[in-house]
Order: C-alpha cells, then sequence, then structure tokens
C-alpha cells in the first residue's frame, strides 16, 4: 500500500509498505480522509518525546472496515467508521476509572503505532464509531479533534448559561467555540492572527479579540460587566497566557489547560484560595465520539469552516510542511486518500 513515511525528522518519503494485518481485536480500515494534527506536526519537527522513527504519522481518521479480527463481531466489512486513536493500558488507575485517554502508559495511533496517512489502518475494534453516510469523509475525519475540544469543555461542565473566554483560534479553541455556540453559550475568543478569528466570526463567536493589539482585561471587563468569566479555556500553550487565564477567571469559576507545553507557569494563591478557582487539565477525548457523531450528522456544527486546505497523499509532504509553519490562513489541513 502507499504510505507518508516519517523517515525521521522533516524528512518525508511517499513509499510502498506491505499492507497492515488487523491483530484479532482490530479491524482494518481503508482510509478516505484524515486530519493533520498538531501532535503530527511535533512529529515531524523531532519535538515529540520519546519517538523512534521511521513512523507512519496521523491519527484522525474515516474510512470503509475491510477487515477484522477473529475476536470482532460488532464491526462489519464496509462499514464506513471513524475512531478514536487512544490505545490504553486497561489496569492502571485511570483506566481502571474509566480515563483510559489519561492511561499512564497510553499509546497513540500514529505516533507510537502506524496511523493513518496511509491506504489503510489498523485500529482496536473498541475504538471504532460507526458514521451515517450524511457525514463526508472530508468531515467525518474531523470527529476527533473535535472531541478534543468537546472533552474540554466537558472538563469546564460548560452550559447554556455560561459565558466562556477562548484563548487561542487553532483547531482546539475553534472546534470548542463552534460546539459552546452550538449549546448556547456566550463567547469571547481571542488569538493574535486576525486572519484566524475569521473563522470564529463565521461560527458565531460574540466577541472577537486580536491578543497583539487589543487590551484583553479591559475586554474583558467589558464582555462580562466586570465580573470576569465563569470558563476560561486556554488553548494557546504558551506559558504567559495560561498563566493570564488566573486574571480572566471570575470568583468561583473553572479555568480548563487545553494547550500542551514542557515548560512550567505560576499560579497564584490568590486564584486558586481567594476565588476559589478549579484549574483542569484535559487529554484526548473518550466517549466523546456519539454526542459529536450526533451533531456532525444534523449540521449543528461547521467543521467545513475549520478545514482550510485539502491534500493528496502524495502532497502529505507539502502539506506537512504547510502545517509546521502555523500561518494565519492554515486552521486544520485534511489529506484526501480515496474516493468513497
Ligand atoms: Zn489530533
Ligand atoms: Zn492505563
Amino acid at each position: 500500500m502507499k504510505a507518508a513515511v516519517t523517515i525521521n525528522k522533516e524528512s518525508i518519503r511517499i513509499d510502498q509498505v506491505p499492507k497492515p494485518e488487523p491483530k484479532e481485536d482490530e479491524v482494518l480500515v481503508k482510509v478516505l480522509a484524515a486530519g493533520i494534527c498538531g501532535g503530527d506536526v511535533r512529529v515531524y519537527n523531532g519535538t515529540f518525546p520519546y519517538l523512534n522513527y521511521p513512523i507512519i504519522n496521523g491519527h484522525e481518521f474515516c474510512g470503509i472496515v475491510e477487515g477484522k479480527g477473529k475476536t470482532v463481531q460488532t464491526i462489519k466489512e464496509g462499514d464506513y467508521v471513524t475512531g478514536e486513536p487512544i490505545i490504553p493500558c486497561g489496569h492502571c488507575y485511570a483506566c481502571s476509572i474509566g480515563k483510559p485517554n489519561c492511561c499512564s502508559d497510553l499509546k497513540v495511533l500514529g505516533v507510537h503505532v502506524n496511523g493513518c496517512f496511509a491506504e489503510y489502518v489498523c485500529v482496536k475494534a473498541d475504538r471504532i464509531y460507526k458514521l451515517p453516510d450524511a457525514i463526508p469523509p472530508e468531515d467525518g475525519c474531523l470527529i476527533e479533534p473535535y472531541g478534543i475540544g468537546l472533552h474540554a469543555l466537558h472538563r469546564l461542565a460548560l452550559t447554556e448559561e455560561d459565558s466562556l473566554f477562548i484563548i487561542g483560534a487553532g483547531p482546539i479553541g475553534i472546534s470548542a467555540l463552534d460546539i459552546a455556540k452550538s449549546i448556547g453559550a456566550k463567547v469571547m475568543i481571542s488569538d493574535l492572527f486576525e486572519k484566524r478569528l475569521e473563522i470564529a466570526e463565521k461560527m458565531g463567536a460574540d466577541r472577537l479579540v486580536v491578543s497583539g493589539t487589543c487590551d484583553i482585561d479591559a475586554a474583558v471587563d467589558e464582555f462580562t460587566g466586570g465580573q470576569k468569566f465563569p470558563a476560561v479555556l486556554e488553548a494557546t500553550g504558551v506559558p504567559a497566557v495560561m498563566q493570564s487565564t488566573q486574571n480572566y477567571v471570575a470568583n468561583g469559576g473553572r479555568i480548563c489547560l487545553a494547550g500542551v507545553t514542557n515548560k512550567t507557569f505560576e499560579l497564584s494563591t490568590m486564584a486558586f484560595c481567594n476565588k476559589e478557582v478549579a484549574v483542569y487539565g484535559t487529554r484526548n477525548s473518550y466517549h466523546e465520539f456519539p454526542e459529536l457523531i450526533d451533531l456532525f450528522a444534523q449540521k449543528r456544527l461547521h467543521p467545513e469552516l475549520m478545514r482550510t486546505h485539502i491534500f493528496s497523499l502524495d502532497d502529505y509532504g507539502e502539506a506537512i510542511k504547510m502545517a509546521s509553519k502555523n500561518t494565519s490562513d492554515v486552521c486544520k489541513i485534511v489529506i484526501k486518500v480515496a474516493d468513497r
């Protein structure tokens, strides 16, 4: 089969490799479309820890089941599906309390095992969800990134009564905005790039803030009538921005940190204790897919706005290079692997 193989840091080869064989609890999926994620960029850049090259990258996919292992019963050949990319250990504390998304020995498709930037991928059958035909493949592969946004909103227990400040209008911030607006919450969103906020505007954001040029504290007070936000979602991963969330959250409010960094930042005791603020981490998604598949099928979300570019598998090298430059006109890049 054809695959985009990451040979080494910043080195991609479109190659013929053996078609994978599903293990007894796996299905073989013929990939139709696959999304490029920030994690894929880190694999390409060589900034992902504990990684062995060569690897076929990619974990956001949809496709058609073409084969299955002998213990797989609920999924059949010909099913149109997507899936969660997590491969949890099944017996650590997180797994035992139903949080395999943050398993202490978590493996991820496209990082620790070969992923979906290929004509075929093998996925554990218990991570597979059927898609209705009404969802086109270029949208179906975006259920997973929307899952990251929805999981973060679940961590915040967001309701329609809430006003939410989303910091960062990349795929996580944009998917969270789209879902928050579908719930009916009021949302202010900020980004360094005005261009990225154009997508947010089309999705119905109530207030756009260009963070480089605008007084954010003033915008927060104006939007919330001086009360500050009950819910703040940080989606940049920049330590100084993460730290600033304490200034934007209301007394008794919640902060969720979705951005990833290996640096640290300071949380003030005044924010933690006097304001009794809850700070949540968020990682991957789990059990969010059915809710999102319904929302996608009902056309209540706008993945077509998040998807800014489509490339073929042959042009994966060009696509990942574009994603790694992180320019303002790029939000989500989709690789179209095959037609239905
Ligand atoms: Zn992803
Ligand atoms: Zn585990």
